[in-house]
């Protein structure tokens, strides 16, 4: 077999960083959070570039080069692996995202001048290692919690476990026959066996990656496509259709047995005043208010649907039975809390909430009907209140959600 050329590797690994970035710069997304994810791919690929820089380093300069282009990629993998989890709606605090890049980043510099030669090797695949297992480990935790893992995701998956292998079998052979050297000017020290796939994934990683990220983003963009078209023309919020449509599909994606899930009836009180004092106009905007200030107080897991004209529906799914009536009651005093900035000036207003959970063995209508008749005696009692379907203390005894008929 002949020896690979591992500063080749390095050129075109460097150059599909450079690709990765463009495509990032290419693709659009109208979302926030999708373009928060492109923006951290961008940033990714970009420290993973320097290893082009390497591969044109004069010789006498280039372990130096190498070193220090390797403390980037191993910042760009941390960096790329915080993207992905943003691109899947999970949020990290910037401090951390940046901190955890700074850190791996310092710490291969600083024992690249610090340590002898044998010992920089073992830290510089060790970190290497370690970085790329906790984005496979967080990756497949992720997937494995979610109901479904598509074909992108997979790919993900192998990219990132073929770069632990990668970087394990380094290590390995550097705590035993390797740890002698001799190193190479790109410190790619790995068995003779190893060599020529090693060379294969430096060069093709960042390439691998770029595909998973467009085909991820179009599948999410696939996904905001079809939710539009489930979705209420007014407000944003879904459709009713797409409370049903959505809502099976919540109560077939829950595995875990103790999940249960509660029907939210909210109603706008007196809103014919509303639309009576200050026209329809400013009644729709007191409506898209409304849905913005529930959408703001809800989880990314929960569904938010106008159900009829001034009446909302949220699916949400919860652990503890309680959790429904805090959730109600933080809906309910948000929109009283914060008035409808309009043209006619600040309108106040209250919500009245009806709460039902969903029994595993009866149907999402039935829930709903629920939720509409505790709302019915919210408004009887007064309005600008909660009404749970079942005494609190019915609530704790609710079957879990292990068997499941969907509607
Ligand atoms: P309650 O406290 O009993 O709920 O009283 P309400 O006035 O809110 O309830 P009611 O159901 O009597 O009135 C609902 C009003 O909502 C009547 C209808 O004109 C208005 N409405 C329904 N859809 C829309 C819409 O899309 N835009 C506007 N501006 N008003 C709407
Ligand atoms: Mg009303
Ligand atoms: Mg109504």
């Amino acid at each position: 077999m002949t020896q690979p050329d591992m500063l080749t590797s390095f050129a075109i690994s460097g150059a599909a960083s450079l690709f990765g970035l463009f495509m990032c710069f290419a693709v659009r997304a109208d979302q926030a959070r999708l373009g928060y994810a492109l923006t951290l791919y961008r940033w990714g690929f970009l420290f993973s570039a320097p290893t082009l820089l390497a591969s044109l380093a004069p010789a006498d300069r280039a372990r130096l080069v190498f070193q220090a282009a390797q403390g980037c990629t191993a910042m760009g993998l941390v960096l790329l692996g915080w993207a992905s989890r943003q691109l899947q709606g999970r949020r990290t605090p910037p401090w951390v995202g940046w901190g955890l890049t700074s850190l791996v980043g310092l710490s291969l510099w600083l024992s690249a001048w610090g340590l002898p030669q044998a010992d920089y090797a073992m830290v510089l695949y060790g970190v290497l290692s370690l970085v790329c297992l906790a984005v496979l480990l967080e990756q497949a935790w992720a997937f494995v919690r979610s109901a479904k893992i598509s074909l992108s995701e997979w790919g993900l998956l192998v990219l990132l476990a073929g770069l632990v292998a990668n970087w394990v079998i380094h290590l390995l052979h550097a705590l035993g026959d390797g740890s002698s050297g001799p190193y190479p000017e790109h410190w790619m020290h790995a068995p003779d066996w190893w060599a020529q796939p090693s060379a294969i994934v430096v060069a093709t990683w960042p390439l691998a990656w770029v595909c998973v990220v467009v085909a991820m983003l179009n599948e999410r963009l696939l996904q905001q496509l079809h939710t539009r078209a489930l979705s209420d023309e007014l407000t944003g919020a879904l459709s009713r259709r797409g409370l049903r449509e959505l809502g099976e599909r919540m109560i077939l994606a829950r595995r875990r047995p103790y999940d249960q899930l509660a029907v939210l009836m909210l109603d706008v009180d007196h809103f014919k005043r509303v639309n009576e004092t200050y026209g329809h106009l400013v009644g729709d905007d007191v409506l898209r208010h409304v849905v913005q200030v529930l959408q703001d107080r809800l989880r990314d897991d929960a569904l938010l649907a106008r159900y009829s004209g001034e009446e909302f529906a949220v699916l949400l799914p919860i652990r503890q039975p309680h959790e429904a009536k805090v959730v109600a009651e933080r809906l309910r005093s948000s929109v009283e809390g914060k008035p409808a900035q309009t043209t006619a000036g600040l309108v106040n207003l209250t919500l009245s909430v009806g709460v039902a959970y969903h029994h595993p063995v009866e149907t999402l209508e039935h829930a709903l009907a629920m939720a509409e008749s505790s709302l019915a005696q919210a408004k009887q009692a007064g309005r600008n209140q909660v009404a749970l379907s079942l005494p609190e203390e019915a609530v704790d005894t609710l079957p879990p959600a292990s068997e499941v008929v969907p509607s």
